[in-house]
C-alpha cells in the first residue's frame, strides 16, 4: 500500500463515529440499499443494520459498493435490531409521518443515535414505531406525502453530521486501534 493511500485510509477511520447508525426495515431495492450505504461512509458511519423480512430479502445478497468500508449487519428480526441498538445506548429515531413525530432537525444527534429507515412502499412497520424512542419526519408542503428512502435518509444524516461536526465529533478518533489496524491490514471489511 503506498503511504498515501495509508495515511488516506487512516484519515477516514479516525472520523468514523461509532455510536451513529442507520437501521434498515426492509429496505429492498439494490439502489436504495447502495446509497444509503454510500451517503452513511460519506459521514462516517462504521456499521449500517438491516433486517429484511423473507419476502424482501435482497437477490443476490447485500450488492452495496461502499461495502468494503462500511459494516453491514444483518439482523434476524426489527425486535433483535432495536433490541441490539438499546443495549448499545443508543436512542432509537424512527423516520415516520405521524402526527406525533417531531421535525428530524430537532433532535439532538450528538447524543448515540440510531435511525431507522422504512420500506419503499409500506414505510416501518409498527413493531418498530412501538419500540423507537421517538418518531422523526422531514416537513413535507407539496403533492407527494413522501421522499425516496434513500433521500430522507441523506437528509437525516447529513442534519446529524452537521451537528456533530459543530460539537467537535469528528475531531477525535473512535474507533478503536485494534480495529483500525485490522481495517488497513485487510483493506477494508471482507
Ligand atoms: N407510505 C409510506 C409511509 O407512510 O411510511 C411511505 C414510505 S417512504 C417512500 C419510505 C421511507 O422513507 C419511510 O419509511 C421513511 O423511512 C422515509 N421517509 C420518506 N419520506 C419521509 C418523510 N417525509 N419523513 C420521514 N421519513 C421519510
Amino acid at each position: 500500500m503506498s503511504p498515501e493511500r495509508y495515511q488516506r485510509i487512516r484519515d477516514v477511520l479516525a472520523k468514523r463515529q461509532t455510536d451513529l447508525t442507520v437501521c434498515l426495515e426492509n429496505v429492498h431495492k439494490p439502489h436504495n440499499v447502495s446509497a444509503i450505504v454510500r451517503t452513511c461512509d460519506a459521514i462516517g458511519i462504521h456499521r449500517v443494520h438491516t433486517v429484511w423480512e423473507e419476502k424482501y430479502k435482497l437477490r443476490g445478497g447485500t450488492a452495496m459498493g461502499s461495502q468494503q468500508w462500511v459494516r453491514v449487519d444483518n439482523h434476524d428480526n426489527i425486535s433483535d435490531a432495536i433490541g441490539n441498538l438499546k443495549s448499545q445506548g443508543m436512542q432509537v429515531l424512527v423516520t415516520h409521518l405521524s402526527d406525533s413525530a417531531v421535525d428530524f432537525r430537532d433532535v439532538d444527534y450528538t447524543k448515540p443515535t440510531a435511525v431507522l429507515f422504512g420500506q419503499e412502499k409500506y414505510g416501518v412497520t409498527d413493531e418498530a414505531i412501538a419500540m423507537a424512542d421517538q418518531d422523526i419526519v422531514i416537513p413535507m408542503v407539496g403533492m407527494v406525502q413522501s421522499l425516496n428512502v434513500s433521500v430522507a435518509a441523506a437528509l437525516v444524516l447529513y442534519e446529524a453530521q452537521r451537528q456533530r461536526q459543530i460539537a467537535g465529533c469528528y475531531d477525535t478518533q473512535h474507533l478503536p486501534e485494534d480495529e483500525c489496524q485490522r481495517m488497513l491490514f485487510e483493506g477494508g471489511f471482507p
